[in-house]
């Protein structure tokens, strides 16, 4: 069984998604992570997003390898861990720049489907539902407000980032924007996803509904 779970920044569906798949014994992919690698190493080799050509060449040489560890996926770039960096505020604010490239999407979808081809995964990501998995047995459309969003990223990373709340929910507005209003396979829900509102629900109650929405 295949689980796709899809929705804006910060909704939280790296947690539930990484936690759905431990209850259910199924291989976790977060597939963001993979954009966030591509930009990584466009910022790296000085690759405008602006420059269609010049980075739809260079994704087709890079290699992008995730791994289960301890505490969630590795993230491999040319061999190279980049768990860590691909989270940086500076991959964060390119990212949807570059995931809007057509290449740049088909090479990571194609990425993506091989690796859902093995057994039950949790995938999440944007596009999920609607482009890489469409028949996947169960949907997840998961969102909150863009505050609540905001406020949960500032607990995590906010403080050591050293920006404020209405920062990162301007940040993430925006990217919600460009992941919306690109023309390949646009953040959109699908049509036969189940929508979640975690606005006022705890993480652990998300995870136990999807597990449960499993099981029917
Ligand atoms: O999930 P995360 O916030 O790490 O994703 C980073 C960015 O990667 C998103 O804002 C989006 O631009 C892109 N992305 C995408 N399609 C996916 C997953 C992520 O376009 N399936």
């Amino acid at each position: 069984m295949n689980i796709a779970i899809d929705g804006p920044a910060g909704a939280g569906k790296s947690t539930v998604a990484r936690k759905v798949a431990e209850q259910l014994g199924y291989i976790y992919i977060d597939t963001g992570a993979m954009y966030r690698a591509v930009t990584l190493s466009a910022l790296r080799n000085r690759i405008s997003p602006g420059d269609a050509a010049a980075l739809a060449k260079h994704t087709e040489s890079v290699r992008i390898r995730l791994q289960p560890g301890e505490n969630g996926q590795l993230v491999f770039l040319n061999d190279e861990d980049v768990t860590d960096l691909i989270r940086s505020r500076d991959v964060t604010l390119l990212v949807s720049k570059v995931a809007a490239n057509e290449t740049v999407r088909s090479v990571l979808t194609d990425m993506q489907r091989k690796l859902a081809d093995r057994k039950g995964v949790v995938m999440d990501g944007r596009d999920i539902g609607t482009s890489v998995l469409p028949d996947a047995e169960l949907k997840i459309f998961l969102t909150a407000s863009v505050q609540e969003r905001a406020r949960r990223r500032f607990r995590e990373s906010g403080i050591q980032q050293g920006v404020t709340v209405e920062q990162l929910e301007k940040e993430i507005a925006e990217r919600d924007r460009l992941d919306a209003e690109r023309e390949v396979s646009p953040l959109v829900c699908a049509d036969d996803a189940i929508v979640i509102d975690s606005t006022s629900m705890p993480i652990e109650e998300v995870v136990q509904s999807i597990v449960a929405l499993s099981r029917t």
